[in-house]
């Protein structure tokens, strides 16, 4: 369990205590954010509101690169110019001061950066991105750019939690077909009504130490997007915006 920092009252984006201590300049924005849209508008998704808030974050919008995003495992590799990098759910880059962004709501956004080697991989992971492996698919892509696993420092934005997360059919067999019986069972609970309920933190907390990430350097909030509609966005509860995580390495 770890905390996140606010930043304005109410809070516009979130950091992580540890991403910043190292050095990384990045942001996990809330509703509070202005100027966020969704990465399949024809037109940026960010609007001179969003840009001014994350330049607060060291964050320089005007080189930002981002995805078409769809629920796969694809990835945009070693990414060298801001703007749509493709119809992908992994963005990975070398390139300093170049803003990667994933958008959610619900999913999760998984940030991925080795200092040392100056690495840096951002990932969407929702569901279907579990299932498909996207979460390793980040690690492979961080690592192909010189990145040692156990190196990397990991975070996973506000999303989702398994005191929200009901689920059926499809999740259930695909699921049970990627990762076994075993791990379904670890990674879901039974609720009331025969619901039941879905942990994508755990999951991809096990999934990013399978790759060979320190357990003791994934940060995670575990802070709701369901739970907290006066801060956050959730698909689930209706909510049509986005929140967006943005990284750049230094
Ligand atoms: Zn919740």
């Amino acid at each position: 369990m770890t905390s996140l920092t606010p930043h304005g009252e109410p809070p516009r984006y979130f950091t992580f205590p540890a991403l910043t201590a190292a050095g990384l300049p990045h942001a996990s924005t809330t509703r509070h954010c202005p100027g966020v849209t969704s990465p399949s508008e024809p037109t940026s998704p960010f609007t001179p509101g969003a840009r001014e808030t994350l330049a607060a974050a060291g964050l320089d919008l005007s080189r930002v690169a981002y995805a078409r995003q769809v629920h796969g495992a694809d990835v945009a590799h070693a990414l060298t110019r801001g703007g749509v990098a493709g119809a992908v759910d992994v963005l990975s880059t070398t390139a300093r001061g170049m803003p990667l962004a994933i958008f959610s709501a619900d999913c999760l956004a998984v940030t991925l950066w080795d200092a040392e080697a100056g690495a840096l991989a951002l990932a969407h992971v929702g569901w279907r991105g579990t299932a498909k492996g996207a979460a390793k698919a980040a690690v492979r892509a961080a690592t192909g750019l010189g990145a040692r696993p156990a190196r990397l420092r990991a975070a996973i934005a506000p999303s989702i939690g398994p005191c929200c997360y009901v689920v059926g059919e499809p999740v259930i067999g695909d699921f049970t077909q990627a990762f076994g019986h075993a791990r379904w069972e670890r990674w879901t609970r039974a609720a009331s009504n025969g619901r039941v309920m879905l942990d994508l933190w755990t999951a991809n907390e096990e999934l990013l130490a399978e790759a060979g990430v320190d357990p003791a350097r994934i940060e995670n909030p575990r802070l709701c997007t369901a739970c907290h509609p006066e801060l956050l966005y959730s698909y689930r509860k209706g909510n049509r915006g986005r929140l967006v995580t943005v990284a750049a390495l230094p």
